[in-house]
């Protein structure tokens, strides 16, 4: 135990160590005030139903413009926010934006567009976790149900104390749909898909990637495609880039496609002009929005 202390203490005190501490206190602190200062937004990149090319779905991802850092990628604040439990009014501010984007193309284009919100399991285990407030917002807003749906991770459905089952009901009973994002890449939890009412499965964009040359992944692509429906989820591949991939997919009855071959994330006054201009009140297509080749 002493030899064990002695090297902790001793890469304690490396530079390379004081330097990642120092570079963390100050991105903790200039995360605090993102909020405040209004530095964050939101990126919409449009999920799309394979067979007819149509978009519905879209994921709001966060995007931190910070003004000497630049843009900060959520990988690297994410982590951070979650630690520190700053992620908890970051979420809130997520929701928020989401939920009211989401009402406003719906008025304006009289088409149902769903928002994807990320949820962090942090925010499900704080008790403050205010799922009212975002009930009652949704009520406000009178968003009609499947306006907004939440990304959540696998690790979440192990964790059993936190009453995790009973909130995604809850959500469920709001007219909030649930997602399981980068599914296979966390803890192996096929017991409990059958346990908990998800409405669709997010194949990892790892799987996607190697597809057309490597045929394990096209294997596991294709028995996630049926066990997802026979489970009665539909499936989202994340990460398609190629149409090759798009080909393989939609050939598997993968029911949704996203990624950069349709659209990277776009702010919301492109996604708008994209995918939503163009159709009048009554959600009658006036231009031809299919995008697919
Ligand atoms: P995610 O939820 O799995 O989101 C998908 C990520 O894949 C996004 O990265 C997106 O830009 C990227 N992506 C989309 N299409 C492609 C593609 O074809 N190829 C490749 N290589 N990548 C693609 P992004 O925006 O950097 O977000 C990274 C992660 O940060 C997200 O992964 C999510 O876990 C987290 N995140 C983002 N926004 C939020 C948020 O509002 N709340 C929480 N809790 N987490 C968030
Ligand atoms: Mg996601
Ligand atoms: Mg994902
Ligand atoms: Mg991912």
């Amino acid at each position: 135990a002493a030899k064990e202390q002695g090297r902790n203490r001793f890469n304690y005190f490396t530079p390379s160590m004081q330097e990642y501490a120092r570079y963390r206190m100050r991105l903790i602190q200039d995360l605090r005030l993102a909020v405040e200062k209004q530095q964050f937004s939101l990126n919409f990149q449009p999920i799309v139903h394979m067979a007819s090319g149509e978009v519905h779905k879209a994921e709001a991802l966060l995007r931190w413009h910070h003004s000497e850092r630049g843009f900060v990628s959520p990988a690297e604040f994410i982590p951070v926010a979650e630690d520190t439990g700053l992620i908890l009014e970051i979420g809130t501010w997520v929701f928020e934006n989401a939920a009211r984007q989401s009402r406003d193309w719906q008025r304006k284009y009289g088409k149902p567009i769903q928002l994807s919100v990320n949820k962090s399991p942090v925010q499900f285990r704080d008790e403050g976790e205010n799922f009212e407030r975002w009930v009652g917002l949704l009520k406000e807003l009178d968003l009609t149900a499947g306006g907004i749906c939440i990304e959540i991770t696998e690790g979440l459905l192990l964790d059993a104390s936190s009453g995790v089952s009973e909130k995604l009901l809850a959500y469920r009973d709001a007219g909030i749909q649930v997602s399981l994002d980068d599914f296979g890449t966390g803890y192996s939890s096929l017991a409990y898909l059958k346990k908990f009412d998800i409405d669709y499965l997010k194949i990892d964009q790892s799987f996607t990637r190697n597809l057309e040359h490597d045929s394990s992944d096209h294997t596991l692509c294709e028995a996630i495609i049926v066990m997802a429906h026979k489970l009665g989820m539909q499936v989202i591949a994340e990460g398609v880039e190629t149409a090759g991939q798009r080909d393989l997919l939609l050939a598997m009855g993968c029911d949704y496609g996203q990624g950069y071959l349709y659209s990277k994330p776009l702010s919301a006054a492109d996604f708008e002009g994209q995918y939503l201009a163009g159709t009048d009140v009554a959600g009658q297509q006036v231009k031809n929005q299919d995008i697919r080749d």
